[in-house]
Formats: C-alpha cells, sequence, structure tokens
C-alpha cells in the first residue's frame, strides 16, 4: 500500500495579493510539515501533469474554458468575480492542478491498494461547469472524475467533500451524472449559498449550523452517510479535502481537530479496500490557517496508512 503526493511547482509560481488567503505559503506549510512528520520519508512524490484544453473539457464547457485564454492578460490580472482572479501564470498554475488529478487518476488506476494525495493551488471545487467561483477556475475533483468515467469506463464514482464550504461546482457539474454520488458537508448557512436541499438522487447534502463539533460530526458520518456510501459500492473513491472546518481556521465556524482528520481519512480508506480495491484519491481545496492545515493533511494521510 503506498500514498502518492502529486503536485508541480507551477502552484507555487502565482500569487493573488497579499491580503488573499489562497497563498502558496498554504502549499509550504503543508511540504514541511511532511517533512517534520517523517511522512515525507515513506511516501512518494510525484510531478503532475499540465492539463490540456480537452481535459478541461471533460467537465466543462467548451466556450467557458476558451473564454479563459482569451480573457487573461498577459501582464496584471482581471477579477471573474469578487474573489477570483485570473492572471497568466495563475491559469498556468491552474492546469497543474486539473492534470495533477489526471496523473494520480493514471497512477490509481495501474494497480490494486494505490492511494494518492494532490497538494495543489487553484482549488477547484467551487468553479461550475461555465463559471469561475470561490478562488477556483477549473473543477480539478470534477476533471480527475470524468477522465475516470472516459477513459477508464468506471461505472461507480464516489466523491465526498469535506471542506467547509459546499462543492457548489461539483453539484453543478455532476447533477445529472448517474454514475457519480456527491456527498457534500458545509457549514450552512455560508458562502457559497447555494440550495442546502438535494434535489437530485446524485447529490446527497449534509448542511451543519456553525459550532459543529468534532463528535456530532462523525456521528452523523457514522447514522447517515457511511450506510449510503457503502450501499453505492463505489468502484473509485474520490475527495475534496478541505480543510477549513478545523476550529482553528477562522474561514469557517466549525470545530473539527486535527483527530478528526485522522478519523476521515481512515474511514475512506475503509471504503475505498472495501469497494474500490484500496484506490482513494484526495485533492486539497481550501484550508487557510497554516498550522492547522497542515497538520490536518499529515493526520488525515496517517489515517490512511
Ligand atoms: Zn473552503
Amino acid at each position: 500500500m503506498s500514498i502518492c503526493i502529486f503536485s508541480h511547482g507551477r502552484c507555487l509560481q502565482y500569487d493573488v495579493g497579499h491580503d488573499h488567503p489562497e497563498s502558496a505559503s498554504r502549499l509550504h506549510a503543508v511540504q514541511d510539515q511532511l517533512l517534520s512528520s517523517g511522512l515525507a520519508y515513506v511516501l512518494e512524490q510525484r510531478d503532475g501533469n499540465a492539463a490540456s484544453r480537452d481535459d478541461l473539457y471533460l467537465a466543462h464547457d467548451r466556450a467557458y474554458v476558451d473564454s479563459l485564454f482569451e480573457l487573461v492578460p498577459e501582464h496584471g490580472h482581471i477579477w471573474l468575480d469578487d474573489d477570483t482572479q485570473l492572471n497568466a501564470k495563475m491559469l498556468r498554475a491552474a492546469l497543474y492542478s486539473a492534470g495533477s488529478g489526471i496523473s494520480a487518476i493514471d497512477y490509481l488506476m495501474q494497480d490494486a491498494d494505490r492511494k494518492a494525495f494532490c497538494l495543489v493551488r487553484p482549488p477547484g471545487h467551487h468553479a461550475e461547469r461555465a463559471a469561475a467561483k470561490g478562488f477556483c477556475l477549473f473543477n480539478n475533483i470534477a476533471i480527475a472524475a470524468a477522465y475516470a468515467l472516459e477513459r477508464y469506463k468506471v461505472q461507480r464514482i464516489l466523491i465526498v467533500d469535506f471542506d467547509v464550504h459546499h462543492g457548489n461546482g461539483t453539484e453543478d457539474i455532476f447533477q445529472r451524472e448517474a454514475r457519480v454520488r456527491f456527498f457534500s458537508s458545509f457549514q450552512h448557512p455560508y458562502y457559497p449559498y447555494t440550495d442546502p436541499i438535494s434535489r437530485s438522487g446524485s447529490i446527497i447534502k449534509m448542511p451543519l449550523d456553525a459550532g459543529t463539533s468534532g463528535a456530532l460530526y462523525r456521528q452523523r458520518w457514522l447514522d447517515e452517510w457511511l450506510p449510503l456510501m457503502h450501499q453505492f459500492q463505489p468502484e473509485l473513491v474520490l475527495v475534496s479535502a478541505g480543510f477549513d472546518a478545523h476550529i482553528e481556521d477562522e474561514m469557517g465556524q466549525m470545530k473539527l481537530t486535527d483527530q478528526d482528520y485522522f478519523w476521515l481519512g481512515q474511514q475512506l480508506a475503509q471504503l475505498a479496500a472495501r469497494h474500490s480495491q484500496g484506490r482513494l484519491l484526495s485533492m486539497l481545496e481550501g484550508g487557510y490557517e497554516h498550522s492547522p492545515l497542515a497538520r490536518s493533511v499529515v493526520q488525515y494521510l496517517k489515517g490512511q496508512l
């Protein structure tokens, strides 16, 4: 059993402003903690490839993808919404962020009992089929899932999103896809203020009150989610792994701890072991307070070992 970390130097080479919470120092903090925990010495690390436009079209409208390449200024930046910037280096990084997910799917499908974690930015789960949103240009996890459906003819893919924010983009892309089951837990009411009720059999939502504790969160997983996840018998388990529901992360008001992320890693690894030959891919979404982000990623990976 192994976990391979996919990333790329390009993901560190853009900046969206000094006061913006989404910064390269997030990835540096995780790398530091992988080293100091000793995990870096037992996990393999690989560079992800860049996604092609055809890869992006798997989950996004062609016109939307093409418009980003047309709109991107050679120097400086434009704003796509109130908090989503577009600049040339960021667009380049976004190709490696999405492409790392594709590289990770190829890695998983080569053999049983493989796990991967994509340590990438920009994140992806707010990007809709035809719109950038919430720091995200391309929906990395959705592109990885769509690639697995297309390239490997996987019939049942489970996507789990435990970021503090709802994965509105992933819902938008897969709401009419019967081969994908999307479980998203999120603080409610909160950004991106989507409908907390599931309107499609493919989408299972768990809106949570601000202040939700790890104990209550785990109980709801055990009572409501895990039985449904097992029932679905996923051939592949993909995770939008955001760590901003941590009690020390001021982006949200939930109260998960490092140990809760260890538990989530354990549960997801057990689910994958039972149904998907151990195949589990996680992609970094949010998590903005450096120390808890880095510690939680390490605990989440340790839970899978
Ligand atoms: Zn988030």
